[in-house]
């Protein structure tokens, strides 16, 4: 099997495995403990949050462990929006763009709904990329946060979220980003970056599902959504989960070793790969960008197929991917994502996510690429009515 679906999830790594496995058996302490046990934990999870503020480029205390990227985009964008309008209630506005993963516009929309909030939704151009004038038009002196992704997770788009961040915060708005796809991929030094927030999850990284972090910068104001024992510094109550915090940050160290090369290296796999499933495809267009672009993804819209089709056809021939992304999956819906890049809704439905990690060769792609050609082909023979009018 070749498994290219990494952007979905990735298996565990035998080292982030041998990390966090004692803070399950032998020191199951409790971090909030007055004993031997409960200091160990405590230790544990302090030594955590140190190696994923070094992987961050912040301090320890600006790292709030989470359930994953789903909580850490929530915690961001609620918790910044309703802190901000909390102290000056003319801040009732949030900026997101048209390519957000879900938990970030569900988030955009639930302050909409039951805050009161308005949300402006930032255009995006034909290949995904939110420009600076773009984003300068959404921004009203009302605007309470400005939520940006970093890469996106179904055509890999990559913002230049150092510039629109700045941009921001030249009018005294908080920025944050989901950087869920870009972690093992990009730099994720937050001071380079110039960010207020950043939303990672472990387990695009080898680390278990079920783990993620909120970076947010010194004084940058938060309402926690989740109340109880004032854990994380009172943000995120609730006993730690000290193994998964201590396998996100030997994931995110490891991920950072050697992450420059690694980039560079997939990159140009990705490119070979792209060139030939174009030149072996006859009407396959890639989306998103063409460069500016994750090294891990590779996305396609096969006009005559249905995406589902061309997967399932695919895994027959052992190569699995996804049709768009994992949480869109199984819907009938053409994704919002490839609808904001002008993709008409019949081309939309028939999209391909191959997403890589570091391990991918190039047999591995060679041999992919030849059953995408396979696998289109037989799909397009089978139902020649899915061709339509062109
Ligand atoms: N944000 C992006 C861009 C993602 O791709 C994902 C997961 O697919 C998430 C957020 C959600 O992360 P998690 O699965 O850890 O909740």
């Amino acid at each position: 099997m070749i498994f290219l679906d990494a952007a979905a999830t990735t298996p565990v790594r035998r080292e982030v495995l041998e990390a966090m496995w004692p803070h399950l058996a032998g020191e199951f302490g409790n971090p909030s403990s007055h004993h031997s046990l409960g200091d160990a934990a405590a230790a544990a999870l302090a030594g955590a949050r140190s190696a994923a503020a070094r992987a961050l480029g912040c301090r320890p205390g600006e790292v709030t462990f989470t359930s994953g990227g789903t909580e850490a985009d929530n915690l961001a964008v609620k918790g910044i929006a309703l802190a901000r309008r909390a102290a000056d209630p003319g801040l009732d506005r949030v900026v997101i763009s048209a390519v957000e993963h879900p938990a970030v516009e569900e988030s955009a929309r639930y302050l909409e709904r039951s805050h009161g909030f308005a949300v402006d939704v930032v255009p995006v151009d034909a290949y995904g990329l939110v420009s600076e004038e773009a984003l300068a038009a959404a921004l009203r002196p009302e605007t309470a946060l400005v939520s940006i992704m970093y890469a996106n997770n179904e055509v890999g788009t990559v913002q230049p979220i150092a510039r629109l961040a700045t941009l921001a915060r030249a009018s005294g708005i908080p920025f944050h980003t989901d950087a869920v796809q870009a972690a093992g991929w990009l730099p994720l030094d937050t001071a380079a970056l110039g960010v207020d927030a950043l939303s990672i999850s472990g387990h695009k990284l080898g680390a278990p599902k079920g783990n993620g972090a909120l970076f947010l910068r010194g004084r940058t104001p938060l309402e926690p959504l989740i109340h109880g024992g004032g854990q994380e510094r009172g943000r995120r109550s609730g006993t730690e989960n000290v193994a998964g915090a201590v396998a996100l940050a030997t994931a995110l160290t490891l991920v950072r070793e050697g992450q420059p090369k690694r980039a560079a290296h997939v990159a140009g796999l990705r490119d070979d790969f792209i060139r030939s499933v174009l030149a072996g495809v006859p009407g396959a267009v890639l989306t998103g960008h063409p460069s500016s672009r994750l090294p891990s993804v590779a996305s396609f819209c096969f006009p005559g197929t249905s995406g589902e089709s061309v997967l399932l056809e695919l895994e027959r021939q052992g190569v699995i991917c996804s049709s768009g992304s994992a949480c869109a999956a199984g819907s009938d819906e053409p994704s919002p994502v490839l609808v904001a890049l002008g993709i008409e809704a019949a081309v939309a439905q028939t999209a391909v996510r191959f997403s890589f990690d570091a391990t991918v060769t190039a047999a591995e792609l060679a041999e992919a690429a030849d059953a995408v050609r396979t696998a289109v082909g037989s799909v397009r023979a089978l139902d020649p009515t899915l061709l339509g009018p062109n």
